[in-house]
């Protein structure tokens, strides 16, 4: 029989974990869910058993919504929903609420966008404007080229393609394109890691389970004008308008999720580099931390970036190392050194480090470091 599990006092500090998700969480909003666990606020509850139509919870939703909100500087004309259904339910959910059964351009530029292309083939007619397919999803083909419908009910793109590792740094102007239709991105996985240019944006969706909480949570952020158009057939639950019309109520929303990703937005509020804070202080956080490895990469005769440097993921770094008969070794000495989940997605191979929010410059430095070590005992 297994020994009872027990809770200790952590060791020491914890290793660093590069998972692309769900991911590493920041070590302080674990830390006071700890200590909340048993007892929220005085409440007598843990936040698992609390109603989701209480005054307790409301006070979480309320404050969660409004930190979001701020956090990512969501214009008054968007509504801000949380769902649940992951990143592929809303693969469905969108062209459900934005289709009106027609035609729909989808921008190919990775794994992401493939499967959200196909889903929504079930629900309306749904064409690839543009794919970086023969390119390998290396680099993001030129907005220039894009072959936009004139009637389409959105545009769909991946603006962080988290396999892949290839990231758009704009967001392209959908209007100057001469496409009249909304843009809906795949925010998930570089969701709060930088900007969000909402003049470009009808809506953005993305699963929390990456930079901004445990899975379970889907974050929806759209335009009000573009509710109200949902097929007769999209699951009432699915509804971007009944959603919205209840403030995310309709059905239990996922209380746990909301409430951690609100002590995530509360840890990102607060965090500042220099004069910046917010968003703005992770943006510059995360191009030091993205530097640093790309140029070690590029530096080096033994490892491996494929990815067109002008798109270039800051979150999701995919390399290779030459000799891959030595990726298992590689792999083992990081977990020896406390550098874990460096494992590449399997359509891909070789390793992926993720560095969301919640990985400090200093994960990025011995992760480095330990590439340098095993370079130079193994080159
Ligand atoms: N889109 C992107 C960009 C993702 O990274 C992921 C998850 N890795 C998904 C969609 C799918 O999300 P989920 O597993 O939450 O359905």
């Amino acid at each position: 029989m297994n020994a009872p599990h027990t809770l200790q006092e952590p060791a020491g500090p914890r290793p660093y974990n590069f998972s692309a998700g769900p991911a590493a969480m920041p070590e302080a909003v674990l830390q006071r869910a700890a200590a909340e666990m048993l007892d929220w606020h005085g409440s007598g509850m843990s936040v698992m058993e609390m109603s989701h139509r209480g005054k307790e919870f409301g006070e979480i939703y309320a404050q969660a919504e409004a930190d979001l909100r701020a956090l990512l500087a969501v214009p008054a004309n968007f509504r801000i929903l949380f769902m649940q259904g992951g990143g592929l339910g809303e693969n469905a959910i969108v062209p459900l609420n934005l289709s009106r059964g027609g035609t729909v351009d989808f921008v190919v530029t990775g794994s992401w966008s493939v499967k959200s292309h196909k889903e929504a083939q079930r629900y309306c007619n749904a064409r690839v404007a543009a794919s970086n397919a023969d390119d390998q999803h290396t680099r993001l083909p030129d907005p220039a080229g894009w072959q936009l419908s004139g009637d389409a009910s959105y545009v769909h793109l991946c603006s962080n393609e988290t396999i892949n590792g290839i990231e758009f740094h704009e967001l392209p102007d959908l209007a100057a394109l001469g496409s009249k239709a909304p843009l809906v991105i795949d925010f998930s996985s570089h969701v709060a890691s930088r900007g969000v240019d909402w003049s470009r944006v009808g809506l953005a969706f993305g699963g929390a389970q990456k930079n901004l909480g445990p899975a379970g949570l889907t974050i929806v952020v759209v335009r009000d004008d573009l509710l109200g158009h949902a097929l007769e057939i999209c699951p009432s639950a699915f509804n971007y308008k009944t959603v919205a019309d209840n403030q995310s109520m309709y059905n239990t929303p996922p209380t746990w999720g909301i409430y951690m990703a609100g002590l995530t937005f509360q840890w990102l509020r607060e965090q500042t580099e220099g004069a910046l804070s917010g968003v703005a202080a992770m943006e510059q956080r995360n191009i030091a931390k993205a530097k640093l490895l790309y140029d070690f990469i590029d530096a080096s005769s033994f490892y491996l970036n494929k990815i067109d440097p002008g798109c270039r993921s800051r979150m999701n770094i995919p390399f290779f190392l030459r000799d891959e008969a030595r990726n298992e070794a590689f792999l083992s000495g990081a977990r020896a050194a406390g550098l874990l989940q460096l494992k590449g997605h399997k359509s891909v191979g070789g390793m992926r480090a993720s560095l969301y929010n919640a990985m400090p410059l200093e994960g990025v430095q011995a992760l480095v470091s330990y590439m340098r070590e095993f370079e130079r005992s193994h080159a």
